[in-house]
């Protein structure tokens, strides 16, 4: 708590790279600077603190992070009260080395140090000297690891409900930057929960880097499914969605979750990485080819309308094109929804990086654009089986394109455009899908005469 500047109202402005668990983190951050009188903008121009929110999985997204910190030296020379901070993984992965290589950076904060932003900025207002906070062992005291309420009004709002990574995958720096596995206490869960819906939020995402090992280790605690079986009584609550979940630890108690929960979407994202046995053995993931055909299998046969999503990478160091061949195959074979798709990236300290073999830039990059195209017709094709049903659209609010379209998802998380009244933001109802596109469908409403779609008011979204 800083006590300096209480009685100015200061501004925020915040800048959020990778992953919607960095989403869940600056959620956090605005939550805890609220309390010192900090308020969000939208120009970073008009910011007294400019907080860039990173993610260094791949190199891509840290060079990203890295290249809009350098452009903010300009400002800083102009503002020297300005403070620049950095936080997330580039700001744990390079620590107070960050503070020597960049000057006009203030402040470095860890992937566990977001709660002690007041106490870092305070110090550094008093002393003039620049901190870094890096400690992974930082059990986070009596600040709360979640969050109270959506920072903005919305309908759907993340909730993380685990951090960190225990399984070092071989190509992976998440547990390097994020530390161990560790569930958040599902009280705080369930209460976070419960004040998002108070708030009219009418779905939330838990997530972790395997959510489906919640609870492990921790004595007397829910495990993944239970706690799931718990916030499907939450009243109000429409829809559940987590994400990811890892192959070698999708339990048959989490296959039943699917099959009894009528509030869990029928949606799950379950990263397969590789279709070749030999690459998943070198990335150490656990599980062959076959264990995951099984369970997916499996997963459609509880819920037929159950959609897949997934992760795979290319290029990975070792990877021939007949193991190539094979990740084609298995997307044939199991036809996921959608699917997202990287370039192998060496990330320091991670024993891919180490490894031979390394495949070169325009493999890797053919190979990416074979597997787009291949998943592209798959995804296609998968969206137009949906035209002529009538499908429960969760509804989210504008769409991109503007007027009065509005845009929401299927419980299965395609998006679906339509024409519809503002007041129908946060209903499910009822559209009939009548265009398919690759990444999105149109469809119709088809309630005009249900008494409920007439009597839909105005929400308010936390006084707000
Ligand atoms: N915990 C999740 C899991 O087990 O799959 C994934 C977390 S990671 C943040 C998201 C995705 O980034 C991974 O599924 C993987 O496909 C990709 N990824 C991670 N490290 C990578 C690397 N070094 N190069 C390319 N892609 C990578
Ligand atoms: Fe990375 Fe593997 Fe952990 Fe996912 S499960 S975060 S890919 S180490």
């Amino acid at each position: 708590m800083s006590g300096r500047n209480n009685s100015k109202v200061r501004r925020l402005f915040v800048r959020t790279f990778g992953c919607q668990m960095n989403r869940y983190d600056t959620e956090r951050l605005v939550e805890i600077l609220g309390e010192e009188q900090f308020e969000p903008v939208v120009d970073y121009r008009q910011a007294d603190l400019i907080f860039i929110n990173t993610c260094t999985v791949r190199d891509k997204a840290e060079q990203k992070a890295l290249s809009y910190l350098g452009r903010l030296k300009g400002l800083k020379r102009r503002r020297p009260e300005l403070v620049v901070a950095m936080g997330g993984c580039v700001a744990q992965q390079h620590g107070e080395d960050l503070l020597r290589r960049v000057e006009h950076l203030d402040l470095v904060v860890g992937t566990h140090g977001i709660g002690r932003v007041p106490a870092m900025l305070a110090c550094y207002e008093t002393t003039g000297e620049r901190q870094a906070f890096v400690d992974l062992t930082y059990d986070f005291g009596d600040v709360s690891d979640g969050r109270s309420r959506p920072w903005k009004p919305g309908v759907s709002s993340y909730v993380t409900i685990m951090r960190g990574c225990d399984n070092f995958c071989a190509y992976c720096i998440v547990p390097l930057v994020r530390g161990g596995e560790r569930s958040r206490p599902s009280h705080e869960i369930i209460r976070e929960v419960g004040s998002l819906v108070e708030c009219g939020v009418r779905e939330v995402i838990f997530l972790g880097q395997n959510v489906n090992s919640y609870g492990q280790g921790v004595p007397d605690e829910l495990d993944f499914a239970g706690l799931l079986r718990r916030l499907a009584q939450v009243e109000g609550l429409v829809r559940i969605r987590f994400t990811t979940s890892h192959p070698k630890d999708l339990s048959p108690s989490l296959m039943g979750c699917f099959a009894d929960l009528e509030s869990l979407c029928p949606h799950i994202h379950l990263p397969v990485q590789s279709g070749s046995d030999r690459i998943l053995q070198r990335m150490k993931r656990g599980y062959t080819r076959d264990h995951y055909l099984r369970l997916t299998t499996e997963l459609r046969k509880t819920r037929e309308d159950v959609a897949v999503s997934s992760d795979m990478i290319v290029g990975f160091p070792g990877e021939s094109e007949e193991d190539f061949r094979q990740s084609l195959s298995l997307l044939e074979e199991v036809r996921f929804e959608s699917l997202f798709s990287f370039k192998y990236s060496d990330r320091p300290q991670t024993a891919a990086s180490r490894l031979d073999g390394k495949v070169e830039e325009e493999v890797k990059l053919q190979r990416l654009r074979e597997l787009q195209r291949l998943q592209e017709r798959i995804t296609l094709e998968k969206n137009e089986t949906r035209v002529g049903q009538t499908t429960r659209v969760l509804v989210e609010g504008p769409s991109q394109a503007g007027g009065t379209q509005l845009s929401g998802r299927t419980p299965q998380n395609q998006v679906v455009n339509f024409q519809g009244p503002a007041q129908l933001v946060g209903e499910e109802i009822p559209v009939l899908i009548t265009v398919a596109h690759p990444h999105s469908l149109e469809g119709v409403v088809c309630m005009e005469n249900n008494e409920r779609f007439k009597a839909v008011k105005e929400r308010s979204w936390c006084g707000k």
